[in-house]
């Protein structure tokens, strides 16, 4: 692995579990100071720590268990890894949850749930780091949206808004910092193999009444053209790229990494 972003610090949210602990993990291989954060069994947790830890040379690393439903807490977040890194170089807007239900039916307190997880929280921490990496002439925000951020599915009305939401907040900030050394992109995955995407296998099966073989293919990637998951290596590694050099010029992009879903 190129250590391209040797002496850089990072803080990836929700990176106890799937994409964001893969791109935690790939960004200590690369050389950078990372921080974690995100939610879970407090031994998953602990590996976790572990293995980015170890990816950083020893030790576990730094973390914060900050709930990022609420806003005081995303600050908190903040500050925390500043006292930890010395300065926030990198953020990556991770963390998110999912929830299924027709319009009618979707209730209320997780619609408010997943707004602010998934897109509120993106909100105040771009908010807390960016006088920071001004001030510094550098900086990269990665909000990681979805396929589900440019195109919809039916029953999932608060993460298709949430992460719609990602792209037009990545885009205004993008305008905003283009001429300060700090970017803004998003990262539009597709379905990619974490435990929030086999949880929809495994729902979509026992809804159906038919093997996860058969609710993998047939419901979950119907709309994915490869008809393969995306793997989280791939997502982390066009994070790192995102993050490397020459890429100033990168800022306000909405990058699909989906199998060609959105291209159809
Ligand atoms: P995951 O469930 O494996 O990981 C989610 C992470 O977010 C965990 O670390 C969890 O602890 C954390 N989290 C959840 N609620 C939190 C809260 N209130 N405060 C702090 N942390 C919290 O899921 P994943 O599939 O790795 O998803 C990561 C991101 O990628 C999400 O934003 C998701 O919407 C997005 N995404 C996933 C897929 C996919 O198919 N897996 C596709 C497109 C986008």
């Amino acid at each position: 692995m190129e250590r391209t972003l040797t002496g850089r610090t990072a803080l990836v949210t929700g990176s106890t579990s799937g994409i964001g602990l893969g791109i935690a993990r790939m960004f200590a291989e690369a050389g950078a100071k990372v921080m974690l954060n995100g939610l879970g069994r407090p031994e998953d947790i602990a590996a976790a720590r572990r293995e980015v830890g170890a990816a950083m040379g020893g030790g576990e690393a730094p973390y914060s268990d900050h709930d990022l439903s609420k806003p005081e807490a995303v600050r908190a977040m903040v500050a925390a890894a500043e006292k930890a890194l010395g300065q926030v170089d990198i953020l990556v807007n991770n963390a998110g949850i999912q929830f299924t239900a027709p319009v009618e039916d979707f209730p209320d307190e997780k619609w408010d749930q997943i707004l602010a997880i998934n897109l509120s929280s993106n909100f105040h921490a771009i908010k807390a780091v960016l006088p920071g990496m001004k001030a510094r002439g550098w900086g990269r925000i990665i909000n990681i949206s979805s396929a589900h951020g440019l195109t919809a599915s039916p029953f999932k009305v608060a993460y298709i808004a949430a992460k719609h939401g990602v792209v037009g907040l990545t885009r205004t900030v993008a305008l905003e910092v283009a001429r300060t050394g700090v970017t803004c992109n998003a990262i539009c995955p597709g379905f990619t193999r974490t435990p929030l995407a086999e949880r929809q296998v495994v729902a979509a099966a026992q809804e159906r009444g038919i093997s996860e073989e058969e609710a993998l293919t047939e419901v979950v990637l119907a709309k994915q053209p490869s008809k393969r998951w995306v793997e989280v290596e791939e997502v982390a590694r066009m994070a790192l790229y995102v993050c490397g050099p020459d890429t100033g010029s990168l800022n306000g992009a909405a990058l699909s990494i989906d199998g060609g879903w959105t291209a159809a």
